[in-house]
């Protein structure tokens, strides 16, 4: 028995192929998101690497922000029931998560059951997601995956506001412009993200165990910054950026189940 779970997000497509025993068969991540070639990629992979297709799949369930465009799933659910589906499966310790993706930030709380008992999400602006790492270390000349290592031999963060995306892309040419060393910079980036990200988590109300998710969390700066703002650490899944997938798997899996399949 194969079952997949898709999430299109808004700059990457994610999917996750689970067995009959609901162990991770594979996954697939294309940097390419919604209304694009990324989800049709991801699928091309799968099928490339390991000879699976969406017809050899007994149930498929589609998440995600493009996943009302999905042709193809028997199910669509939204990516918060998915997230808190698959960290429960993944770590069911875990009752906060933290999920900073391309265009979002989302604190949810887990019950024990892996049901979302509330979340709270900032999608109005791109302060605080994957867009303004994304904007920020292309005036740095930067890729985005190297920040993290370059912001880790910074001396202190340079102040950056953490209140806009566009006036934070002036402060940032601004501090070049006075010579202010680009990791210090860097730093000053990841504080400002985790700030937003925290003051989210804190609103929705932290329950232990904290665990940290999306493509931001490929972030090592950006976690950190996250730990030292919490005064404490947290948790951070091997593939971060799959847990909505893996969450739709599971509920494809469930599906599965009470069909007798
Ligand atoms: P979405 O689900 O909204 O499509 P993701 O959860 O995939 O978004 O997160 C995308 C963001 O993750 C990007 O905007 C980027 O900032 C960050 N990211 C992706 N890959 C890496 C990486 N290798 N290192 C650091 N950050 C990354």
């Amino acid at each position: 028995m194969h079952v997949m779970g898709i999430d299109i997000g808004s700059v990457s497509s994610k999917v996750v192929v689970l067995d009959e025993n609901k162990e991770i068969v594979t996954v697939a991540v294309v940097p390419l998101g919604t209304g694009s070639s990324g989800p049709e990629k991801a699928l091309k992979l799968l099928e490339d690497q390991h000879g699976l297709s969406l017809l050899d799949m007994d149930q498929v369930c589609v998440t995600g922000y493009g996943r009302l465009l999905f042709q193809g799933a028997n199910r669509q659910i939204s990516e918060i029931t998915c997230h808190a589906k698959g960290i429960h499966h993944l770590a069911p310790s875990v009752h906060t998560i933290i999920d900073i993706g391309g265009q979002d930030v989302k604190a949810i709380i887990v019950g024990k059951d892996g049901k979302v008992t509330r979340f709270f999400m900032n999608d109005k602006c791109a302060a605080g997601t994957g867009r303004f790492l994304d904007v920020m270390s292309n005036i740095l000349e930067l890729k985005v995956s190297s920040l993290a290592e370059i912001g880790s031999n910074a001396d202190y963060p340079a102040p950056i506001s953490s209140t806009c995306t566009v006036f934070a892309e002036s402060e940032v040419i601004s501090q070049l412009s006075k010579g202010e060393k680009k990791e210090n910079i860097i730093a000053g980036i990841h504080q400002s993200v985790a700030v937003k990200a925290v003051a989210l988590a804190r609103r929705a109300g932290i329950q232990d165990d904290i665990m940290m998710t999306g493509g931001v969390a490929l972030n090592l700066g950006v976690v950190k910054a996250v730990e030292n703002e919490l005064g404490r650490s947290i948790m951070i899944p091997e593939k971060p950026q799959i847990t909505g997938a893996l969450g739709a798997a599971v509920y494809a899996y469930e599906d599965c189940q009470k069909q007798g399949v």
